[in-house]
Protein backbone atom coordinates (compact mmCIF):
# COMPACT_ATOMS: atom_id res chain seq x y z
CA UNK A 1 0.00 0.00 0.00
CA UNK A 2 1.35 3.26 -0.69
CA UNK A 3 0.75 6.85 1.41
CA UNK A 4 0.90 9.86 -1.05
CA UNK A 5 1.33 13.21 0.97
CA UNK A 6 1.33 15.33 -1.84
CA UNK A 7 -1.43 16.82 -4.23
CA UNK A 8 0.60 16.37 -7.62
CA UNK A 9 1.54 13.04 -6.59
CA UNK A 10 -1.97 11.91 -5.77
CA UNK A 11 -2.83 13.23 -8.67
CA UNK A 12 -0.41 10.70 -10.64
CA UNK A 13 -1.12 8.15 -8.77
CA UNK A 14 -5.24 8.35 -9.10
CA UNK A 15 -4.96 8.91 -12.58
CA UNK A 16 -2.66 5.52 -12.64
CA UNK A 17 -5.51 3.88 -10.43
CA UNK A 18 -8.53 5.04 -12.72
CA UNK A 19 -6.46 3.50 -16.47
CA UNK A 20 -5.82 0.34 -14.26
CA UNK A 21 -9.42 -0.17 -13.12
CA UNK A 22 -12.89 -0.20 -13.85
CA UNK A 23 -13.57 1.70 -10.16
CA UNK A 24 -12.26 3.14 -7.71
CA UNK A 25 -13.75 4.21 -4.38
CA UNK A 26 -12.89 7.07 -2.30
CA UNK A 27 -13.18 6.63 1.55
CA UNK A 28 -12.84 10.31 2.91
CA UNK A 29 -11.70 10.05 6.75
CA UNK A 30 -10.24 12.32 9.72
CA UNK A 31 -8.24 9.16 10.81
CA UNK A 32 -8.00 7.68 14.23
CA UNK A 33 -9.52 4.62 12.78
CA UNK A 34 -11.54 2.07 14.09
CA UNK A 35 -13.78 -0.69 12.99
CA UNK A 36 -16.29 1.46 11.50
CA UNK A 37 -14.00 3.36 9.45
CA UNK A 38 -12.92 -0.54 8.57
CA UNK A 39 -16.06 -1.77 7.53
CA UNK A 40 -16.25 1.10 4.99
CA UNK A 41 -13.11 0.33 3.76
CA UNK A 42 -13.53 -3.13 3.48
CA UNK A 43 -16.79 -2.83 1.87
CA UNK A 44 -14.71 -0.46 -1.06
CA UNK A 45 -12.48 -2.68 -1.21
CA UNK A 46 -14.50 -5.60 -1.65
CA UNK A 47 -16.80 -3.77 -4.26
CA UNK A 48 -14.44 -1.36 -6.51
CA UNK A 49 -11.18 -2.42 -8.40
CA UNK A 50 -9.15 -0.14 -6.28
CA UNK A 51 -9.68 2.14 -3.30
CA UNK A 52 -8.41 5.18 -1.95
CA UNK A 53 -8.53 6.74 2.13
CA UNK A 54 -7.63 9.79 2.52
CA UNK A 55 -6.86 10.91 5.72
CA UNK A 56 -7.25 14.65 7.07
CA UNK A 57 -8.33 16.18 10.08
CA UNK A 58 -9.68 19.01 8.23
CA UNK A 59 -9.35 22.31 10.06
CA UNK A 60 -12.23 24.52 7.74
CA UNK A 61 -14.94 21.84 9.80
CA UNK A 62 -13.73 23.08 13.37
CA UNK A 63 -15.55 25.60 15.10
CA UNK A 64 -13.63 27.21 17.73
CA UNK A 65 -13.09 25.47 20.64
CA UNK A 66 -14.62 22.55 19.27
CA UNK A 67 -11.20 20.61 19.36
CA UNK A 68 -9.66 20.94 16.45
CA UNK A 69 -5.33 20.68 17.81
CA UNK A 70 -7.23 17.68 20.73
CA UNK A 71 -8.52 15.78 18.02
CA UNK A 72 -6.77 12.20 18.01
CA UNK A 73 -3.67 11.54 15.67
CA UNK A 74 -2.45 8.07 15.45
CA UNK A 75 -0.67 8.41 11.36
CA UNK A 76 1.09 4.68 12.12
CA UNK A 77 -1.47 2.56 12.89
CA UNK A 78 -4.06 4.38 10.76
CA UNK A 79 -1.88 3.10 8.21
CA UNK A 80 -1.60 -0.06 9.21
CA UNK A 81 -5.51 -0.26 9.49
CA UNK A 82 -5.97 1.14 5.99
CA UNK A 83 -3.51 -1.76 4.54
CA UNK A 84 -5.24 -4.72 6.66
CA UNK A 85 -8.47 -4.07 5.56
CA UNK A 86 -7.63 -3.93 1.69
CA UNK A 87 -6.85 0.25 0.93
CA UNK A 88 -4.36 0.75 -1.55
CA UNK A 89 -3.82 4.03 -0.93
CA UNK A 90 -3.60 6.69 1.82
CA UNK A 91 -3.55 10.34 1.42
CA UNK A 92 -2.33 12.34 3.85
CA UNK A 93 -2.33 16.11 2.84
CA UNK A 94 -1.76 18.07 5.81
CA UNK A 95 -3.21 21.14 5.98
CA UNK A 96 -0.86 24.00 4.26
CA UNK A 97 -1.16 21.48 0.90
CA UNK A 98 -5.15 21.29 1.02
CA UNK A 99 -5.17 25.05 2.18
CA UNK A 100 -1.79 27.01 1.01
CA UNK A 101 -1.83 30.83 1.67
CA UNK A 102 -4.76 33.13 0.49
CA UNK A 103 -6.57 30.26 0.24
CA UNK A 104 -10.40 31.87 -0.02
CA UNK A 105 -13.00 28.92 -1.81
CA UNK A 106 -15.91 27.47 0.22
CA UNK A 107 -18.89 24.97 -1.29
CA UNK A 108 -22.30 26.42 0.16
CA UNK A 109 -25.02 23.99 0.77
CA UNK A 110 -28.39 25.21 1.38
CA UNK A 111 -31.45 24.37 3.68
CA UNK A 112 -30.10 20.69 4.52
CA UNK A 113 -27.58 22.02 5.78
CA UNK A 114 -28.98 24.92 8.17
CA UNK A 115 -30.60 22.08 10.58
CA UNK A 116 -29.55 20.52 13.31
CA UNK A 117 -25.39 19.79 13.20
CA UNK A 118 -25.70 23.01 10.86
CA UNK A 119 -26.93 24.86 13.29
CA UNK A 120 -25.01 23.74 16.44
CA UNK A 121 -21.74 24.32 14.17
CA UNK A 122 -22.08 26.89 12.21
CA UNK A 123 -19.52 26.74 8.78
CA UNK A 124 -19.09 22.95 10.13
CA UNK A 125 -20.82 21.62 6.84
CA UNK A 126 -19.38 24.37 4.74
CA UNK A 127 -15.82 22.82 5.77
CA UNK A 128 -16.77 19.51 4.91
CA UNK A 129 -18.42 19.92 1.96
CA UNK A 130 -15.13 22.07 0.59
CA UNK A 131 -12.86 19.58 1.48
CA UNK A 132 -14.99 16.69 -0.43
CA UNK A 133 -15.02 18.75 -3.56
CA UNK A 134 -11.61 19.32 -2.90
CA UNK A 135 -11.03 15.82 -3.05
CA UNK A 136 -13.17 14.32 -5.24
CA UNK A 137 -11.95 16.50 -8.22
CA UNK A 138 -8.32 15.75 -7.32
CA UNK A 139 -9.13 11.89 -7.04
CA UNK A 140 -12.30 11.57 -8.97
CA UNK A 141 -13.32 8.22 -8.16
CA UNK A 142 -16.17 6.36 -9.91
CA UNK A 143 -17.48 6.05 -5.92
CA UNK A 144 -17.41 7.45 -2.70
CA UNK A 145 -18.66 6.00 0.40
CA UNK A 146 -19.57 7.48 3.35
CA UNK A 147 -20.95 6.13 7.12
CA UNK A 148 -25.01 6.80 8.17
CA UNK A 149 -23.20 7.24 11.37
CA UNK A 150 -22.86 11.08 9.91
CA UNK A 151 -26.29 10.90 8.67
CA UNK A 152 -26.93 14.96 7.93
CA UNK A 153 -23.04 14.70 6.77
CA UNK A 154 -23.89 11.99 3.92
CA UNK A 155 -27.39 13.67 2.66
CA UNK A 156 -25.35 17.12 2.23
CA UNK A 157 -22.57 15.55 0.37
CA UNK A 158 -25.25 13.37 -1.22
CA UNK A 159 -27.15 16.48 -2.00
CA UNK A 160 -23.93 18.67 -3.22
CA UNK A 161 -22.86 15.61 -5.85
CA UNK A 162 -26.19 15.65 -7.66
CA UNK A 163 -25.96 19.63 -7.50
CA UNK A 164 -22.73 20.38 -8.90
CA UNK A 165 -23.24 16.82 -11.66
CA UNK A 166 -20.02 15.48 -10.08
CA UNK A 167 -19.58 11.99 -12.10
CA UNK A 168 -19.15 10.18 -8.87
CA UNK A 169 -21.85 7.47 -7.31
CA UNK A 170 -22.52 8.15 -3.66
CA UNK A 171 -22.57 5.04 -1.10
CA UNK A 172 -23.94 4.99 2.25
CA UNK A 173 -22.87 2.21 4.73
CA UNK A 174 -24.57 1.71 7.74
CA UNK A 175 -23.22 2.66 11.39
CA UNK A 176 -20.85 0.07 13.14
CA UNK A 177 -21.72 -0.15 16.80
CA UNK A 178 -19.70 -1.63 20.10
CA UNK A 179 -21.68 -4.12 21.53
CA UNK A 180 -23.39 -2.13 24.08
CA UNK A 181 -25.09 0.09 21.16
CA UNK A 182 -22.92 3.00 21.21
CA UNK A 183 -21.94 4.20 17.43
CA UNK A 184 -17.99 3.83 16.97
CA UNK A 185 -15.87 7.11 16.66
CA UNK A 186 -12.69 8.64 17.16
CA UNK A 187 -14.61 10.90 19.99
CA UNK A 188 -15.44 8.08 22.29
CA UNK A 189 -11.78 7.89 22.53
CA UNK A 190 -12.18 11.13 25.19
CA UNK A 191 -14.68 8.93 27.16
CA UNK A 192 -14.05 7.73 30.88
CA UNK A 193 -15.17 3.90 31.77
CA UNK A 194 -18.48 5.93 33.23
CA UNK A 195 -19.23 8.16 30.75
CA UNK A 196 -18.83 5.36 28.14
CA UNK A 197 -21.31 3.40 30.09
CA UNK A 198 -23.32 6.47 30.27
CA UNK A 199 -22.84 7.23 26.31
CA UNK A 200 -24.69 3.81 25.46
CA UNK A 201 -27.93 5.68 26.63
CA UNK A 202 -28.26 7.71 23.22
CA UNK A 203 -28.61 3.99 21.24
CA UNK A 204 -30.51 3.18 24.23
CA UNK A 205 -32.94 6.22 23.25
CA UNK A 206 -32.75 5.73 19.87
CA UNK A 207 -33.96 2.32 20.03
CA UNK A 208 -36.34 3.14 22.45
CA UNK A 209 -38.32 6.11 19.57
CA UNK A 210 -37.92 3.15 16.79
CA UNK A 211 -39.32 0.48 18.61
CA UNK A 212 -42.39 3.02 19.50
CA UNK A 213 -43.01 3.87 16.52
CA UNK A 214 -42.85 0.09 15.10
CA UNK A 215 -46.08 -0.86 17.73
CA UNK A 216 -47.61 2.10 16.09
CA UNK A 217 -46.63 5.61 18.08
CA UNK A 218 -46.86 8.23 15.58
CA UNK A 219 -46.67 11.62 17.68
CA UNK A 220 -43.34 12.79 17.26
CA UNK A 221 -42.99 14.99 20.06
CA UNK A 222 -43.95 12.73 23.31
CA UNK A 223 -41.16 10.61 21.51
CA UNK A 224 -38.98 13.08 21.85
CA UNK A 225 -39.62 13.76 25.15
CA UNK A 226 -39.09 10.41 26.42
CA UNK A 227 -35.77 9.96 24.55
CA UNK A 228 -34.36 13.72 26.30
CA UNK A 229 -35.69 12.35 29.86
CA UNK A 230 -33.28 8.94 28.94
CA UNK A 231 -30.36 10.96 28.29
CA UNK A 232 -30.92 13.66 30.92
CA UNK A 233 -30.81 10.85 33.63
CA UNK A 234 -27.54 10.03 32.62
CA UNK A 235 -25.07 12.59 34.93
CA UNK A 236 -22.34 12.77 32.45
CA UNK A 237 -24.96 13.52 29.48
CA UNK A 238 -26.55 17.07 28.45
CA UNK A 239 -28.91 17.02 25.35
CA UNK A 240 -28.12 19.53 22.48
CA UNK A 241 -31.05 18.05 20.42
CA UNK A 242 -33.48 15.06 19.62
CA UNK A 243 -35.23 15.29 16.30
CA UNK A 244 -37.59 12.55 14.45
CA UNK A 245 -37.41 14.15 10.70
CA UNK A 246 -38.43 14.08 7.03
CA UNK A 247 -35.62 10.95 6.15
CA UNK A 248 -34.99 13.10 3.00
CA UNK A 249 -35.34 16.76 4.05
CA UNK A 250 -34.54 16.57 7.24
CA UNK A 251 -37.60 18.70 8.46
CA UNK A 252 -39.35 17.63 11.28
CA UNK A 253 -42.76 15.69 11.68
CA UNK A 254 -44.99 15.99 14.21
CA UNK A 255 -47.10 12.72 12.76
CA UNK A 256 -44.63 10.49 11.78
CA UNK A 257 -45.13 9.21 8.40
CA UNK A 258 -42.71 7.69 4.97
CA UNK A 259 -38.89 7.27 6.24
CA UNK A 260 -38.04 8.83 8.81
CA UNK A 261 -34.98 9.60 10.61
CA UNK A 262 -34.38 9.71 14.23
CA UNK A 263 -31.47 12.17 15.24
CA UNK A 264 -29.41 12.54 18.80
CA UNK A 265 -26.59 14.68 19.68
CA UNK A 266 -25.35 15.36 23.23
CA UNK A 267 -22.61 15.91 24.87
CA UNK A 268 -20.66 13.21 27.28
CA UNK A 269 -18.03 14.57 29.67
CA UNK A 270 -16.13 16.41 26.87
CA UNK A 271 -17.22 14.52 24.01
CA UNK A 272 -20.16 15.54 21.84
CA UNK A 273 -21.49 12.65 20.07
CA UNK A 274 -24.26 12.03 17.31
CA UNK A 275 -26.13 9.17 15.99
CA UNK A 276 -29.30 8.02 14.45
CA UNK A 277 -31.64 5.61 12.96
CA UNK A 278 -33.74 4.87 9.80
CA UNK A 279 -37.16 3.43 10.25
CA UNK A 280 -39.75 2.80 7.72
CA UNK A 281 -43.48 3.79 9.41
CA UNK A 282 -45.76 1.73 7.77
P1 LIG B 1 -14.61 10.66 10.32
O1 LIG B 1 -13.23 10.12 10.34
O2 LIG B 1 -15.28 10.70 11.66
O3 LIG B 1 -14.73 11.94 9.54
O4 LIG B 1 -15.46 9.60 9.49
C1 LIG B 1 -15.08 9.20 8.20
C2 LIG B 1 -16.17 8.37 7.60
O5 LIG B 1 -16.39 7.22 8.39
C3 LIG B 1 -17.50 9.12 7.50
O6 LIG B 1 -18.15 8.78 6.28
C4 LIG B 1 -18.24 8.58 8.69
O7 LIG B 1 -19.64 8.65 8.55
C5 LIG B 1 -17.77 7.16 8.73
N1 LIG B 1 -17.93 6.58 10.06
C6 LIG B 1 -17.51 7.10 11.24
N2 LIG B 1 -17.90 6.33 12.27
C7 LIG B 1 -18.59 5.29 11.72
C8 LIG B 1 -19.26 4.14 12.27
N3 LIG B 1 -19.30 3.90 13.57
N4 LIG B 1 -19.85 3.28 11.40
C9 LIG B 1 -19.82 3.52 10.07
N5 LIG B 1 -19.21 4.58 9.49
C10 LIG B 1 -18.61 5.45 10.31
Amino acid sequence: MRVVRTIPEMRVVAERLRRRHRTVGLVPTMGALHEGHASLIRTSASRYGATIVTIFVNPLQFGPGEGYRRYPRDLAQDVRRAAANGADVVFVPGAPQMYPAGFQTAVEIGELAARWEGRSRPGHFRGVATVVVKLLDLIQPTHAVFGQKDYQQALVIRRLIQDLNLPVAFQMLPTVREPGGLAMSSRNRSLSVSERRQATVLYRALDHARGRIRSGVRHAPSLIAQMRHMIDAQPAARVDYVAIVDAKTLRPQARLHGRVAILVAACVGRARLIDNLLVEVS
